[in-house]
């Protein structure tokens, strides 16, 4: 009998015990790309972070968001120092030799910002100029196919860069099309504008895990998967993207 409370007691310990000893999900990004992660008050937050809470939910852990410069998650991820990073951050070859990656669940592509009255005005102009990206994206790979590697300005804060082109130290900035629309709607300066003749290709956003971690990766797909499907994704969009939500509005408006 003493035996069997004995067991019943470790038995209910046991089930107090692990709720409280719920895993912790560490996201590395790097917060300096909204509307997908940027900091408010002490926080960081974004369609990203909220992407990531909704994995940690499904798995039943604890979120923590580590940050850091962008080229610098790759190699966390890599060493198992994050669980996750979740960064707008493209699927390419070169980073899947270091990481596995989720489906995508963004689809963005490059753009670039220039001054109103610029020397840059299309594809063509902008050969051979000082040419600003956030270090180590894809943005910074897509500048080097117009410029010299040495014109090209390289940032940890994709901000600093559109301040240096508003400042006129640079004569464009490539970065990923919906954080252009972002940072120059922010900026409030009529001077920047984001050319629309400039043909980028598609690039789309994983989330990246350490390899072989295959459970992890099924885990974040599944919640890819219901996001998308049961209405929270479009939920997300229209929070972080209300300019385009507005215009849907217009456009449905004039329809009618
Ligand atoms: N999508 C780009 C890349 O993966 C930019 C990401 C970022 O700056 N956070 O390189």
């Amino acid at each position: 009998m003493k035996k069997f409370t004995a067991l019943l007691l470790s038995l209910v310990l046991a089930l107090c015990v692990v709720p409280a000893m719920a895993e912790t999900l560490i996201v590395a990004t790097n917060p300096e790309f909204p509307p997908f992660e940027y900091v408010e008050g002490e926080d960081v937050v974004g369609l990203d972070i909220d992407i990531a809470r909704e994995i940690a939910k499904d798995l039943g852990w604890e979120v923590e968001v580590q940050s850091m410069a962008f080229d610098a998650i790759v190699p966390a991820v890599a060493s198992g120092k994050a669980t996750i990073a979740i960064a707008g951050m493209t699927i390419n070859d070169e980073r899947k030799m270091s990481v596995d990656f989720s489906d995508p669940y963004y689809n963005a592509k490059q753009a670039c910002i220039v001054l109103k009255d610029g020397v840059v005005t299309d594809g063509e102009t902008l050969k051979d100029k000082v040419i600003g990206v956030q270090q180590g994206t894809t943005g910074d790979f897509a500048a080097e196919e117009y410029t010299a590697a040495d014109k090209v300005m390289r940032y940890n804060k994709a901000l600093d860069a559109v301040m240096e082109l508003a400042g006129g130290k640079l004569d464009a900035v490539i970065i990923d099309a919906p954080v252009a629309a972002n940072l120059v709607a922010s900026m409030n300066n009529e001077n920047l504008v984001v050319l629309d003749n400039i043909e980028f290709g598609d690039e789309f956003y994983g989330i990246a895990v350490q390899k072989g971690n295959a459970d992890l990766v099924a885990s974040i797909n599944a919640t890819i998967e219901r996001i998308n499907t049961d209405g929270t994704m479009d939920e997300l969009l229209l929070k972080y993207f209300p300019v385009e939500e507005e215009a849907a509005e217009d456009a449905e408006a004039a329809a009618e």
